[in-house]
C-alpha cells in the first residue's frame, strides 16, 4: 500500500507492511531464513547484510515515519548510534557532542573514540553557538539529543543543523525521547537520525533496537560500517518490533497527555523542588519546544530534596522504580544511579544532574491512579524521613 502523504498513524499501521502472498493474512509474514539463493540475483539476501524480507519491510516503515530516504535496524540503540558514528568519521577527525546526552553515548565517546584516533570535545551547553565554539577545523560530525535525557534540555535542531551545513558537517540526532511522532529533525535539515527503538518504538519493555535514518547517500556509508560490526536485529524481534510500532502513534499521544497532566501536577506539589518538562510555559525553552516539536513527550524529571527516594520508590504500588523508559506502562529512576552512573560526579554537578533528580517515563495508565500513586508513596516515604 502505498502510505505516501498520509497520516501518521496510517504510516504506523500500514506502511512497509509485507504481504501474506500464501494465505491473504492481515499482518506480515515472519521470514526466519538464513539462507537465499545467490545464482543470478543482485542482492544476495543475509540477516548480517540487514535485507532480509521482514528487516526491508520494517526500515521502510522507519524511513517514511522520519521523514528520510532509508533507514536501517539494529540489535540495540547503541549498536545504531556507535555504527553511524564510526561510518562517518576516522583516525584524525574531531567531533562536537552536546554535553547533556544519555550516558550511554558520552560513556562511548569518552572510552571507544580516542583508541581509534578520534578527537572529540563536548559542549559547554545546548545553544547554537556552544556548538559553534567547539568547531575545529578537522571536526566532521556535529551530534545534538534533544529533548535531552534526563533533564528535559531543548536544542535548536534548524539552528545546529544550519550550523552544520555551513561548515560542510554531518549532523546527528538522537530522537529517542521525542520519538517520530513528536518529531522529525530532517524537516530542519539534520543529516542522521538516531533512535534507540527499545522506547517508544517498541514501546512494551520487551523489545531492544535501534534505528538509523537518513538520506540514500548517507545509509549508504552506513551500510558499509554496519555490515563490518554486525550489529543487525534477529528477524522475530524485527517482525515483533514491526507490530509494535503499528500502535506507536495513538501510545505516543497517550504518553504526551498523561506527562503534560503530571507536570502540572508535581509543580503545584510542595514537595517538588523543580520540574523539568518542555511543555510547562517556564521551561526555558517551551517556545522552542513547540516551534519543533508536534507533542512535547513522556518524559519529565523532578526534583524531590526533603524525602527519603529508596523510600518513596519502595512505597510507589502501580509506578515502577524500573530501567529503561517509554513502555505502556509508567517507570522511575534516580539517573545519578542509573542512566548517568558512568558519568563522574563531577561532570554530573556540570550538567545539573542532582542526587535527587527522578526521571519518570509516563506511561498510558489514567493519570488519576499515577498521581493517587505519587500522593501516597511521598506520604508513606515522609513517615521515614528524619527531618534535617
Ligand atoms: N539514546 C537514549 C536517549 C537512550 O535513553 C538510550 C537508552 O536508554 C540509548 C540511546 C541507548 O539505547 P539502547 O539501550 O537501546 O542501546
Amino acid at each position: 500500500m502505498n502510505t505516501k502523504n498520509k497520516g501518521v498513524n496510517t504510516i504506523c499501521t500500514h506502511s512497509g507492511q509485507l504481504d501474506d502472498t500464501a494465505f491473504g493474512g492481515a499482518v506480515s509474514p515472519l521470514y526466519m531464513a538464513t539462507s537465499y539463493p545467490f545464482d543470478d540475483v543482485d542482492i544476495k539476501r543475509y540477516p548480517r547484510y540487514f535485507n532480509t524480507p521482514n528487516q526491508e519491510a520494517l526500515c521502510k516503515k522507519l524511513a517514511a515515519l522520519e521523514h528520510a530516504e532509508a533507514a536501517l535496524i539494529f540489535g540495540s540503540g547503541m549498536a545504531a548510534i556507535s555504527t553511524a558514528l564510526m561510518a562517518f568519521l576516522k583516525a584524525g577527525d574531531h567531533i562536537v557532542l552536546q554535553q547533556t546526552m544519555y550516558g550511554g553515548t558520552y560513556h562511548f565517546a569518552v572510552t571507544q573514540l580516542n583508541k581509534y584516533g578520534i578527537e572529540y570535545s563536548f559542549t559547554n551547553g545546548w545553544a547554537v553557538e556552544d556548538f559553534e565554539k567547539e568547531i575545529r577545523p578537522n571536526t566532521k560530525v556535529v551530534y545534538l539529543e534533544t529533548p535531552s535525557n534526563p533533564l528535559l534540555t531543548i536544542t535548536d535542531i534548524q539552528g545546529v543543523a544550519q550550523l552544520a551545513q555551513s561548515k560542510g558537517l554531518i549532523s546527528m540526532i538522537d530522537n529517542t525521547f521525542a520519538s517520530p511522532i513528536n518529531q522529525n529533525p530532517i524537516d530542519f535539515g539534520v543529516d542522521v537520525v538516531l533512535h534507540s527503538a527499545t522506547k517508544y518504538m517498541g514501546g512494551h519493555s520487551d523489545i531492544c533496537a535501534g534505528v538509523v535514518a537518513a538520506s540514500q547517500a548517507h545509509m549508504d556509508q552506513v551500510f558499509q560500517s554496519a555490515i563490518c560490526f554486525g550489529g543487525n536485529l534477529s528477524d522475530y524481534t524485527v517482525w515483533l518490533l514491526e507490530r509494535s510500532i503499528k500502535t506507536m502513534g495513538i501510545r505516543v499521544r497517550a504518553q504526551n497527555d498523561n506527562a503534560l497532566k503530571m507536570a502540572n501536577y508535581l509543580e503545584s506539589n510542595p514537595d517538588v523542588e523543580k520540574v523539568y518538562y518542555p511543555g510547562l510555559k517556564n521551561h526555558p525553552d517551551h517556545e522552542l519546544a513547540q516551534s519543533q516539536m508536534s507533542g512535547f513527550g513522556g518524559m519529565l524529571s523532578f526534583e524531590l530534596p526533603h524525602v527519603d527516594i529508596s523510600q518513596f520508590f519502595k512505597h510507589l504500588k502501580l509506578i515502577k522504580p524500573v530501567m529503561s523508559l517509554a513502555g505502556v506502562e509508567s517507570t522511575v529512576i534516580l539517573p545519578v544511579t542509573t542512566s548517568h552512573a558512568l558519568m563522574s560526579p563531577e561532570d554530573r554537578e556540570k550538567q545539573g544532574i542532582k542526587d535527587c533528580l527522578i526521571r519518570f517515563s509516563l506511561g498510558i495508565e489514567d493519570i488519576d491512579d499515577l498521581i493517587g500513586d505519587i500522593e501516597q508513596a511521598i506520604a508513606q516515604a515522609k513517615t521515614m524521613t528524619i527531618p534535617a
